[in-house]
């Protein structure tokens, strides 16, 4: 049995060698790769205490995913158009950060479909492929339109969502691998559906400011997961001392146990040690 020092939770790491998925955890002491400990036991012991994951200080409650309540106010990255793109601000001026809206929204972004649990839209900054895919959990995923900026892919997320989901029911993207779906097809499908409203948006908007991609291919993800549940029993460092047992499988930001399932991304900032 190891036992690590303690240090501060944050989503694991990932990366994609040829189409499967590997995934790290930062502690004090380097990275563990998560992959390794498939069919061994492994636990994650909570100190009770969060600590920000902006200034480090303590804080009673996670706000924004693992800040303390006052960097949730002031950060950009925890502000409302972070999780509804189409609600940026940056061009009134009013950016909590704007160095960092320049640096992280007014970039190119694609808007893409996944499937997760399902058909999903989504969007990404294009340096956050394939992360943004592995993290949601998605089993495959196509890049189908390039965007100018964060706001522009929220306006086309948006326009999309009306046809197709934009969230991934994470109960059912943990219990097996779902339909195949033929990614490509669906792009022909929306282009053919949606072509006018795009070609409005690239008249408002410029035609440098929007890409139609018609011929990415499919990138497939195949996750380290030796059983997948029958029941979805969710796990947290709130409630328990210690969250862990067999660990049968990775996906999305989830360790899959046989005990039950832990969204590592959902504990960010606590502070714990390992013992395997
Ligand atoms: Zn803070």
């Amino acid at each position: 049995m190891t036992k690590s020092i303690e240090f501060n939770l944050d989503k694991m790491e990932v990366e994609l060698v040829g189409p499967k998925a590997f995934y790290k955890l930062l502690t004090s002491e380097g990275h563990v790769v998560m992959n390794d400990f498939i069919g061994q036991d492994f636990r994650i012991y909570s100190h009770k205490e969060i600590n920000c994951c902006n200034c480090g200080k303590k804080t009673a409650k996670s706000y924004s995913g693992g800040y303390c309540y006052p960097c949730s106010l002031k950060l950009a990255e925890c502000d409302m158009c972070i999780l509804k793109p189409e609600l940026c601000h940056f061009d009134k001026g009013t950016c909590r950060q704007p160095d960092w809206g320049l640096t992280n929204c007014m970039i190119p972004h694609y808007v893409y479909l996944a499937n997760s649990s399902g058909l999903k839209v989504g969007i990404t900054r294009t340096s956050q492929i394939p992360t943004r895919w592995i993290d949601q959990g998605a089993v495959a995923a196509l890049p189908i339109l390039q965007v100018g900026t964060r706001y522009l892919s929220g306006v086309v997320e948006k326009l999309l969502s009306s046809e197709i989901n934009d969230k991934t029911d994470w109960r059912k993207m943990l219990k097996g691998e779902p339909e195949e779906i033929d990614l490509q097809e669906k792009r022909d499908e929306f282009f053919e559906l949606f072509g006018e409203d795009l070609d409005d948006i690239e008249n408002k908007y410029g035609s440098d400011k929007i890409s139609i991609l018609e011929s990415e291919l499919v990138t497939h993800i195949d996750y380290p997961v030796q059983v997948y549940p029958d029941k979805v029993t969710s796990l947290s460092l709130e409630k328990n001392e210690f969250v862990g047992g067999k660990l049968v499988g990775i996906k999305g930001q989830y360790l899959i146990f046989d005990t039950g399932v832990i969204n590592i991304r959902g504990q960010t900032g606590h502070k714990v040690h390992l013992e395997y």
